[in-house]
């Protein structure tokens, strides 16, 4: 049963229901306690049963009614009230006369009546009423009015003095009780209730994770009942989303690497079967069937190389050799580097640094991920166009590297995307299709430079050219 969010929530309330129940029990019974309230109604009551015999008394003692009919007349009212009535000298206050079966107070003198404290009691005056200590040691509340047309008697009406838990049984036990009870069963409901709200889409989350579980990525819930169960419904809502966005980018992964493979692999399979069955004839023709297969080997091994790369960052396992870099001096090399293949294709490339401080970083990832964007630059500018590679120091302890060109540009809606993996722009843009790339080089870029804890910003649009602007931190204590 406590193992139920319902039976746990009903335990926790009849725990509070009790404490509740006792902490009221206890201040009821010091209430009761206090004399004044525990006598307070009894007197009352035997003031109503006093007065309601006044009338009565009065037509016995004028038709001259007998002593008999008295006794019988008083006997007969404290059985039908469940009082004891005495009768008392009215001088002495001794008692003569005694309603009970023994006759335990006649002889008794009733002069000590002592009225509780702050007891607030409307009455005539001369009456005589509170709590009397009988000879033998009991505790009895009494009350007389003194009658002008019976004055040489008292009448007592008395009753033993009820004690605290007497009091406290009589009028309180039952109340509590009740209320207890009516608790009781409201916690039931309330704790069903509550129990329905959090179970029921708690079993919704269950059902979806399950179908989820068996492939159904798409499976969302709806956001209610309470606010923690709503949090849970949202972070596995934006967990399926990222589930099926990871599912979808694999699938689109495989896709592209078996297309981005089976170009080449196609390429490479068809001039080597020309080799073999004596199609390529000629020294000319075998020998560029041999350059072929070479080319297209070495883009495969440039995919590969780019995926390893990728899936090694991805996976959080790339380790940088960082230390202190000179970025003019790297850039440099680069230019050095790509200078003859910028010329070959017609293109003008510069070179403007200025000195900036050191960075903390790895030479040969830095160096992949700026020669990505210059190779882009290269492949993308047509021939006579100018690529500009600038280094100078940025604000905030930042290098900055710029690599401009006056190419065709990247159209705005297509600039965060072109850093996603494989994403390229329309075929029409490269000149020669075997210098298209795989797509990942600008995605290898954003991750170096992120992991050295840069980033990359692109300046530009449709037709206009591109900017891609490197920002590096400064290596601190430089
Ligand atoms: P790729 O290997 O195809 O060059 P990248 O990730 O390096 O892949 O680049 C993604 C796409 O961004 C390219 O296919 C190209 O369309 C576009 N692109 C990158 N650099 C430039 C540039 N300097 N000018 C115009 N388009 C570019």
């Amino acid at each position: 049963m406590f193992d139920s969010l319902r039976g746990r929530l009903l335990s926790s309330y009849i725990l509070i229901i009790l404490v509740a129940l006792i902490v009221v029990a206890v201040a009821l019974f010091g209430f009761a306690s206090l004399t004044a309230v525990r006598d307070l109604p009894a007197l009352q009551r035997l003031a109503a049963i006093s007065l309601t015999n006044i009338y009565e008394l009065r037509r016995l003692q004028e038709s001259g009614a007998d002593p008999g009919t008295f006794e019988r007349f008083l006997s007969q009212t404290a059985q039908d009230h469940n009082v004891r009535i005495l009768v008392a000298n009215s001088a002495t206050r001794q008692v003569i006369y005694d309603s009970g079966q023994e006759n335990s107070w006649v002889g008794v003198f009733i002069d000590d009546v002592n009225k509780p404290r702050r007891l607030s009691f409307d009455v005539e005056r001369n009456t005589v009423y509170g709590r009397f200590r009988h000879p033998n040691g009991s505790l009895w509340l009494v009350y007389s009015q003194p009658l002008q047309f019976f004055n040489r008697a008292l009448i007592f009406y008395a009753q033993r003095e009820p004690t605290a838990v007497e009091f406290f049984r009589d009028f309180f036990l039952e109340p509590l009780l009740w209320a207890g009870l009516a608790a009781f069963l409201l916690s039931i409901l309330l704790a069903a209730w509550i129990a329905r709200s959090v179970a029921k889409p708690l079993q919704h989350l269950a059902t979806a994770a399950e179908s989820v579980a068996h492939g159904d990525y798409g499976q969302r819930l709806p956001l209610e009942g309470p606010l923690e169960v709503k949090r849970v419904a949202a972070s596995f809502n934006s967990m399926g989303e990222q589930v099926q966005a990871g599912r979808q980018s694999q699938h689109d992964f495989v896709t592209n690497v078996s297309h981005d493979l089976r170009t080449p692999i196609t390429s490479i399979s068809g001039w080597s079967q020309a080799l073999l069955d004596g199609t390529a004839v000629t020294h000319e023709e075998r020998h560029q069937a041999a350059g072929v297969i070479h080319d297209e080997a070495e883009r495969m091994q440039r995919l590969v190389d780019e995926l390893l790369d990728l899936a090694q960052i991805e996976s959080g396992q790339l380790e940088l050799a960082l230390q202190a870099v000179d970025l003019t001096l790297l850039v440099n090399n680069i230019y050095q580097a790509l200078s003859p293949r910028a010329e070959a294709l017609g293109l003008v490339m510069n070179l403007e640094t200025e000195p900036v401080p050191q960075v903390n970083g790895d030479a040969d990832r830095l160096t992949q991920a700026i020669s990505n964007i210059v190779e882009n630059a290269l492949i993308y500018t047509r021939h006579g166009g100018q690529v500009c590679l600038v280094v100078q120091p940025g604000l905030n302890n930042l290098v900055l590297i710029a690599i401009e060109d006056d190419g065709p540009g990247i159209p705005l809606a297509e600039q965060e995307r072109i850093f996603e993996r494989f994403y390229r722009l329309d075929k029409s843009r490269v000149r020669d299709e075997r210098s298209r790339g795989s797509g990942l080089g600008l995605a290898i870029a954003k991750e170096l430079v992120e992991a050295h804890r840069g980033w990359i910003e692109l300046q530009s649009a449709e037709g206009r050219g591109s900017k891609f602007l490197i920002y590096l931190p400064v290596a601190s204590g430089h």
